[in-house]
């Protein structure tokens, strides 16, 4: 069983590498930021404390408690690993303590070996305009780079037929933002996991999101 995790700045596509290790390898695909938000809108769990307070925090558009991410998130992955899941995650741990409060468990559990770090490589000229350049479903949410999808300016999504918009966090300037970000927060994370030892496998993401998937499953099966 395989422990999965894709870094990589906002545009590299990291929930699509993500998905489609999950439908061909069979994980779990682990997405922190929609997990969370489930934790706190979940009626059951709403009769404890800490979560109604995380609640509140979610509904304010804080950053939920990292000792609270750590619990739930680790209580998640025992729960899939006895369930006999492999995990991909997309996005997480985003910050160092999580990480260090995570990376124990998941040894662990999952063992070493089996568990792997990609980074997902894009210059920042590149993720600026594939994020000016994206549009989202309105009603499923799929994304669309117009140099994907084979239609010049696509009005409606190829699934579901909804209406597609550019989300306001796509524009260049909150990019800049975001990906000023995301180098602040990674960077002591690589450094934390290479001092224990991993290899973080660094990806090119400029090619079609098929080809990068082609890499990152050999290099996971030549392993297993
Ligand atoms: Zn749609």
């Amino acid at each position: 069983m395989n422990l999965v995790v894709i870094f990589g700045p906002p545009g590299a596509g990291k929930s699509t590498q993500a998905k489609l290790l999950a439908e061909q390898k069979g994980l779990f695909w682990f997405d922190s930021g929609k997990f969370l938000e489930a934790l706190v809108g979940d009626p059951a769990r709403l009769k404890e404390k800490r979560v109604r307070e995380a609640r509140k925090i979610f509904k304010a558009g804080g950053i939920l408690p990292t000792p609270l991410i750590i619990g739930e998130v680790l209580r998640e992955t025992k729960r899939l690993y006895q369930a006999g899941l492999g995990i991909v995650f997309s996005g997480s741990p985003r910050l160092l303590p999580e990480a260090q409060g995570e990376l124990p468990i998941w040894e662990k559990l999952y063992g070493r070996k089996n568990i792997f770090f990609f980074l997902l490589d894009l210059d920042e000229r590149t993720a600026i305009k594939r994020n000016s350049d994206r549009l989202v479903c309105k009603v499923c949410k799929n994304p669309y780079l117009s140099k994907y999808s084979g239609v010049k300016n696509p009005k409606h999504c190829m699934i579901c037929g909804g209406p597609l918009y550019k989300r306001t966090l796509d524009n260049p300037i909150i990019m800049r933002e975001r990906l000023r970000q995301y180098k602040k927060r990674t960077a002591p994370i690589i450094g934390y996991l290479r001092s224990r030892g991993y290899k973080i496998i660094r990806i090119d993401a400029t090619p079609a999101p098929y080809k990068i998937f082609t890499k990152i499953l050999k290099i996971i099966e030549k392993a297993s």
